[in-house]
């Protein structure tokens, strides 16, 4: 069985002082949890501080977003360097927000994922659509071409972990149906085994959109989805590590 891993998308929340508190108190809740990986993500400017907190625990640290260049004339931009400088293990890359207000391309993504794999960083690739593409029925066309656009050319393609976040379920405390899901998960591993051959039992696929406590068990129940990429409900340390535990089936 794939172990299940519980990342934390913290977004643009947290001040230092705020991001140090609530690592503290996460700390405190999950720190004799096994058998789940445990990854927070904060905003850039807390990850060192974060960092110094977590790192002889087993929570383990990751960055929301990195430039796909490894220096220079970037003004405002991170490369996969930094963030393994301040300790980052995972990167999130592609997800919906950084699409959709970015102009993130699949192009950038796919720039994105090979030089964070080439620097030693664990991309975590979100794909998923918006609520009008899903009510005209192209869902699967649009995560295949997701998929598709950020995998193509890609080396060491199982190092990558894959997060199916439909947009509508997005911060809005709308949680696909378990099993519409589940089935979305089984295409992202159908199409990774046949178009570019991996091994789908080791493949991690996280659902995120809206999960927290009270709906976390059904959906890690579902035989295709390996864990959860949670926003709102990881900004609360007593929240996020109920559903760790639930992860660990410790409740
Ligand atoms: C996310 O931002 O990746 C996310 C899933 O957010 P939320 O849990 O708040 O819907």
């Amino acid at each position: 069985m794939r172990k299940f891993m519980i990342a934390g998308n913290w977004k643009m929340n947290k001040e230092n002082d705020e991001a140090i508190d609530l690592t503290a108190e996460l700390v405190k809740n999950v720190n004799d949890i096994k058998n789940v990986d445990i990854v927070i993500c904060p905003p850039f400017t807390a990850l060192f501080p974060v960092n110094k907190i977590i790192k002889s625990t087993i929570i383990e640290l990751g960055a929301q977003n990195m430039f796909y260049e490894e220096k220079g004339a970037f003004t405002g931009e991170i490369s996969g360097n930094f963030l393994v400088s301040c300790g980052c293990k995972y990167v999130i890359i592609g997800h919906s927000e950084r699409r959709k207000y970015f102009g993130e391309s699949d192009n950038d993504i796919n720039k994105k994922i090979k030089r964070a794999v080439e620097v030693g960083l664990i991309p975590i690739l979100c794909v998923g659509e918006t609520l009008e593409q899903r009510e005209a029925g192209h869902t699967e066309e649009v995560v295949r071409g997701e998929i598709i656009g950020a995998m193509e050319n890609q080396v060491n393609k199982e190092k990558i972990i894959f997060a199916y976040e439909p947009i509508w379920a997005i911060g809005t405390g709308k949680t696909a149906q378990p099993a519409d899901a589940n089935s979305i998960h089984k295409l992202i591993r159908g199409v990774l085994e046949a178009d570019f051959e991996m091994n789908g039992d080791n493949i991690r696929i996280l659902y995120g959109g809206s999960v927290k406590p009270s709906n976390a068990e059904i959906l890690l129940q579902q035989s295709d989805i390996d864990g959860s990429l949670v926003g709102g409900a990881s900004l609360d340390a007593k929240g996020f590590a109920d559903i760790i535990k639930i992860a660990a089936g410790e409740s």
